[in-house]
């Protein structure tokens, strides 16, 4: 028999703004795996169908390479996974908002969807400093939802840069006027 009246919990769900929290806690999950192993925090997964097709973690001291961001390997992942570089109706959950080379690439990729944790109000190029997923001249636009578990997404990230920093006062004499919280603001990868 079915229901007239749904509860809040299945129309949010059928929204997919609960699928959407638990993606993303897929992500945060990859970002503390790329926070163990010393890198920026950041952690993304890509999502077709409601299934999970890509995983990537921000891997650029490992790999010495200045664009292994989390997005930009889930990307690749998710290319070879679907065998097509074109990533029709998939959403990229990624921990914190892109930044102008990874929404670039989803651009390219014809992305369908963005969905980020923490905004980058100094880097972020999902509509906070740039806007280049939303950009007019762009062949394509993607879709963007940011603000998801973001107190998590935030809370991993400020405190990588707090132990960073604790190693470095141990390692180096500190300098003056290096404003930590500028560091944080700056987003770096
Ligand atoms: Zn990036």
């Amino acid at each position: 028999m079915k229901s007239e009246k749904k509860s809040s919990t299945s129309a949010e769900d059928s929204f997919g703004l609960f699928s959407d929290e638990s993606h993303m806690r897929a992500a945060l999950r990859l970002a503390e795996r790329a926070a163990a192993e010393g890198e920026v925090p950041v952690g993304a997964v890509a999502v077709k169908d409601g299934a999970v097709i890509a995983k990537a973690w921000n891997q650029v001291e490992m790999l010495k390479d200045a664009t292994a961001h989390a997005e930009i390997l889930v990307l690749t992942a998710a290319a070879n996974a679907i065998g097509d570089w074109r990533m029709d109706g998939v959403t990229v959950f990624v921990t914190k908002e892109p930044c102008a080379m990874c929404a670039g690439a989803m651009v390219n990729a014809r992305v369908e969807r963005v969905v980020y944790g923490l905004a980058d109000p100094r880097c972020g190029a999902c509509g906070s400093a740039l806007d280049v997923t939303g950009f007019k001249g762009m062949l394509h636009n993607v879709a963007v939802r940011g603000g998801v578990l973001e107190p998590e997404c935030k809370a991993l990230m400020q405190e990588f840069f707090r132990k960073a920093r604790v190693r470095g006062a141990k390692t180096a004499k500190p300098e003056k006027g290096n404003s930590t919280a500028e560091e944080e603001g700056k987003g770096k990868r």
